[in-house]
């Protein structure tokens, strides 16, 4: 049995909440696992999760204690899944796509592009190369639709599930990509395609949960056998609804995504509080796509971003609320294939 792997990251204060509120934080660091959570609301708070990334980290640590293990075992046929949480400009997807996706100095890069460098390597030191392939799908899910982001034309797409394939997005376009560079072209192409609406929190902020899907197969081109998954989830950003601002369409998108994420939280809540029989996970598109990764099959993590800011210590608290409520989860990871 193990656990899903939860960390949290604290990014660097902006120079907009340096303005605004100086240099004041909402943590004093213990030590590599754990922090004294500080608002001036409440009283302080011990936190400890698997590994906390201070405003120092550096992409490369984040990736190698939460990713590496990952890739190795989807080569070896366990699926894996990395989510990134938190509150819009909390450092979600710069985590997982560093500063720019195609145009970024290599200690930026984020962990979507160190996942393509390190399937790569290890495919190229396998003795059978020629047997073995990469393919990738991109989706996001937008006002409980999820659209496919290589094909627009594909914008609600159906989740179905197989006795072989486990939970799968029916449709979803899948491409075979074949190096590093090519990879990354393709995923900028989708990254493009991502909904993005502007909000008051953060001007580019992603109003969908995004997906990106890399199924690692093997055997001739006949007959091709998935080894393992690995999934990338970037999520839409957690904050309450009163704190951006939001009218018409933005306010539904923002309804849409609280809604979600509180069934993820849902799930959670019955997977750690012994009712696997009754585990909502048909309640969103999310939830329902991530079954697999958290309620077994799987290694997962979640990465847990937080503003170090003391004006943004309420939302930051709910997000390591919701990390410490997902540590409490126990998946048992798939065997490994003879
Ligand atoms: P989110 O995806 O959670 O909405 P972003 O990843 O877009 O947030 O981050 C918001 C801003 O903070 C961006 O300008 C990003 O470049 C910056 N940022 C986030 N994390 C870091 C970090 N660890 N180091 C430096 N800048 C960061």
């Amino acid at each position: 049995m193990s656990n899903v792997t939860v960390c949290v990251r604290f990014r660097p204060l902006s120079q907009k909440e340096r303005k605004a509120n100086g240099d004041r934080v909402c943590f004093k660091r213990l030590d590599s696992e754990s922090f004294v959570f500080k608002d001036e609301r409440e009283d302080d708070v011990i936190f400890s999760f698997d590994k906390v990334f201070y405003e120092d980290a550096e992409q490369s640590d984040v990736y190698n204690f939460i990713a590496v293990p990952i890739v190795a075992d989807a080569i070896n046929g366990i699926n894996g899944t990395v989510i990134t949480y938190g509150q819009t400009g909390a450092g979600k997807t710069y985590s997982m796509e560093g500063p720019s996706i195609l145009h970024c100095n290599k200690q930026k890069t984020g962990l979507l592009q160190r996942v393509v460098d390190e399937l790569f390597q290890c495919l190229q030191s396998s003795e059978s190369l020629d047997m073995w392939s990469v393919k990738l799908s991109m989706v996001e899910i937008y006002l409980e639709k999820v659209r496919d982001l290589l094909d627009l034309s594909k914008d609600n797409l159906q989740i179905k599930e197989s006795k072989t394939q486990g939970i799968y997005i029916s449709g979803a376009t899948e491409i075979s990509i074949m190096n590093n560079s090519d990879a990354l072209e393709r995923l900028s192409e989708g990254i493009a395609n991502r909904a993005v609406g502007e909000t008051q929190m953060n001007l580019a902020s992603s109003r969908s949960h995004c997906l990106y899907i890399f199924s690692v197969q093997h055997g001739s081109t006949d007959e091709r056998v998935t080894a393992g998954k690995i999934i990338l989830v970037d999520l839409a950003g957690s904050e309450k609804v009163e704190k951006t601002g939001a009218e018409g369409r933005v306010l539904d998108e923002a309804k849409t995504i609280n809604k979600s994420l509180s069934a993820l939280g849902n799930v959670i809540n019955a997977l750690t509080t012994g009712k696997p029989n009754h585990v909502p996970y048909r309640d969103s598109k999310l939830t329902r796509i991530l079954q697999d990764a958290l309620g077994g099959n799987s290694r997962s993590a979640l990465l847990c971003c937080c503003s170090p800011s003391a004006s943004n210590a309420p939302e930051s608290l709910s997000t390591l609320r919701f990390g410490t409520r997902t540590k409490l989860i126990k998946t048992a990871p798939k065997s490994i294939p003879a």
